[in-house]
């Protein structure tokens, strides 16, 4: 554990007390692993949403979907998260025999090709995994903001998703970009170095390239699709 702790609440900015309190506020107090799953991509909101729920004590099932196509870097920001805040995150695979037999009958290369294929892929290395992470919970934490791209702009807060069987709560939806870089340097979490590369939304390596300043956060994901960017975990 590096930094992580060695502040009180009491002196970060309102807007952290605001986070934790909203976290304690719509789980109420019967918050454990059973119910409340934060899903992780070790994205920048991502980071400051494990510390938030860490720093409000809450003891939530945090997990990552190991697709088996991240990046390099990725994997070490995982790493670097775990040693940070002395966890584990608990690694979300797909099916063994389902990737060989994607494998044997379309290949990773055919994602780029046809729509169907790529979300076949997701389904089997994203969507599967997580459902039956989901089973049985009540909760779904993630980092999503309207900041992120145009797709998210009309999200709430808390959104039911009847399609996974709980509820979904944005708790970092309103956050600026501005507050979310000042955020990161006062936590001092691990930040996936990919992002100084010019990345701005990290997924798998196979699916996600740089953006230029000008072009929309979510550009880089499936970049030869015109499709709304999104998986199929959230609304696109
Ligand atoms: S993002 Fe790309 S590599 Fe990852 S699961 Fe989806 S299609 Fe497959």
């Amino acid at each position: 554990m590096a930094i992580f702790g060695k502040m009180v609440m009491s002196t970060y900015p309102p807007i952290f007390g605001r986070l934790v309190e909203d976290l304690k506020r719509v789980l109420g107090t019967e918050v454990s692993k059973d119910k409340v799953i934060l899903t992780t991509s070790f994205s920048k909101e991502d980071q400051i949403l494990t510390w938030a729920v860490l720093k409000a004590g809450l003891d939530v099932d945090i997990v990552s979907l190991d697709t088996g196509c991240l990046f390099p870097a990725t994997r070490q920001t995982w790493k670097a998260t775990e040693d940070h805040f002395g966890i584990e995150i608990r690694s979300l695979l797909p099916d063994p025999a389902e990737v060989a037999k994607f494998q044997a009958t379309q290949g990773l290369a055919s994602i780029y090709q046809d729509v169907s294929s790529r979300k076949s892929c997701c389904g089997m290395r994203k969507i599967q995994p997580l459902q039956k992470a989901c089973a049985g919970k009540s909760w779904w934490l993630t980092g999503l903001r309207k900041e992120q791209s145009s797709n998210r702009a009309a999200l709430e807060m808390v959104e039911d998703a009847p399609d996974w069987g709980l509820q979904k709560f944005h708790p970092l939806i309103h956050w600026s970009d501005e507050a979310l870089e000042s955020a990161l340097v006062l936590t001092g979490v691990p930040v996936n170095p990919l992002y100084a590369l010019g990345y701005a939304s990290i997924g798998c390596a196979p699916c996600t390239r740089p953006v230029l300043p000008s072009e929309d956060p979510r550009a880089g994901r499936w970049w030869w699709e015109q499709s709304s960017k999104e998986c199929g975990l959230h609304r696109g």
